[in-house]
């Protein structure tokens, strides 16, 4: 094991790095901002991350679960060697928002970390894996990841994410997204309405029926959605309908039920209405498992970027694939700010917020954390193993409580 004062030494080094990088990091962060790209079709932004990391001398696995921007960036030639640190990098953006949930830092400061941190563990055994996640925005990326044993080669993870605090190991809830299809006969709306079968009524009595259904779920439950295809003109019979919904829960266990009678409503309205219907399901986001040895790993970080610690770590009630993974392995989320006005993921004002002086500050700092939380871990097996078992007695305590 090293000493206290070498991973002090080498901490430093790797924010003297950081620095070093911070115009290549910005041009890349800037350049995703400029050029957002969504769902899992995002190859010029996973090609700025995978040209860094290749410039900077990572081995780049590209394609990685068979999704075509997905990879994973680690040091040359020492795969399996040691404690294996995750860092978690996302690039996709969102519809109509760009980049609105600071997935443009989010990839870039992970990317930024690992090339720091390779270039001080010298001789240190154990690697940085710099995860490339496709799609975090609905499609889950990371969950086909898992799925496909990418992350078999890491202990812990590691991300950050733009917030309105500073935060460490927020936790928060499942999800789940489905689409429901229904397909109708068009017909004149005026001349003759009874050769017509409405899609457009089997969108709306699915939400009738969901709205019934909120009176009788636990309080944590929400369940949103839209009808982002309800018909073409009101003089003719909309012959197809689309509905997209979320369901979230505190436990992503209690998904699949809930799903089923969510779909019952969809299948109850194509019932009554006449209409075909095609659901369409996506893979369930777990909520985030926050162990506390994981999170104190980071508090640790903050006074050497002169940041204090937060005094509470509250509930949130949104949803990320970073949580399958925090259902793996042990893992933990840091948040910064990146505007005083207190702006918060997936609106107008925090996608500005993702492209500003303080979003480049954050960047920096960001990478310094975690690439630090990298070092603490990668230098101290014990403490990794430790931390894992924190990680099964949570998990092991959180399934006796619901059985
Ligand atoms: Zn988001």
């Amino acid at each position: 094991m090293i000493s206290q004062d070498s991973l002090k030494t080498i901490k430093q080094q790797a924010f003297a790095e950081i620095d070093l990088l911070r115009d290549e990091a910005v041009a890349i962060a800037a350049d995703m901002h400029a050029n957002p790209e969504i769902g899992w079709d995002t190859p010029r932004s996973a090609g700025l991350l995978t040209d860094y990391l290749e410039k900077h001398d990572m081995f780049v696995e590209k394609g990685v679960a068979n999704l075509n921007c997905a990879f994973r960036a680690s040091i040359p030639g020492r795969m399996d060697d040691g404690v294996g640190v995750a860092l978690l990098a996302e690039f996709d953006a969102l519809p109509g928002l760009g980049h609105g949930c600071s997935h443009n830092l989010i990839g870039t400061i992970a990317a930024t970390a690992g090339i720091a941190v390779r270039r001080v563990l010298g001789d240190n055994p154990g690697n940085v894996y710099v995860m490339g996640c496709p799609f975090e925005e609905g499609g889950g990326g990371k969950i086909y990841m898992i799925d496909e044993g990418v992350f078999d080669v890491a202990d812990v993870s590691l991300m950050w994410h733009g917030g309105n605090a500073v935060r460490v190991g927020t936790p928060n809830i499942a999800a789940a997204s489905m689409n429901y299809t229904f397909t109708g006969r068009s017909a004149h709306s005026g001349n003759a309405p009874h050769e017509g079968i409405n899609a457009a009524d089997a969108a709306m009595l699915t939400f009738a029926g969901v709205n019934a259904l909120r009176q009788h779920v636990t309080p944590d439950v929400r369940i949103h959605g839209i009808i982002d295809e309800g018909g073409v003109a009101p003089n003719t019979v909309p012959e197809r309908s689309s509905v997209r919904m979320m369901i979230r829960a505190y436990h992503h266990e209690d998904l699949s039920a809930l799903r089923e009678r969510v779909h019952d409503c969809a299948r109850g309205a194509a019932l009554m209405t006449g209409t075909k219907l095609e659901i369409h399901e996506e893979p369930i986001y777990a909520e985030r498992l926050v162990v506390p040895g994981m999170r104190k790993v980071v508090l640790e970080n903050l006074s050497l970027v002169g940041l204090e610690m937060p005094d509470s770590d509250p509930q949130t009630f949104a949803s990320a694939d970073s949580g399958n993974v925090s259902q793996k392995i042990p893992h933990v989320t840091f948040t910064l700010p990146l505007d005083n006005e207190g702006s918060v993921p997936h609106t107008p004002s925090f996608a500005a917020a993702c492209n500003t002086d303080m979003a480049w500050d954050a960047l920096i700092t960001a990478a310094k954390i975690m690439a630090a939380s990298a070092l603490d871990l990668i230098t101290n097996p014990d403490r990794v193993t430790s931390i894992v078992e924190e990680h099964a007695g949570l998990k092991s305590t959180r399934a006796n409580a619901r059985n």
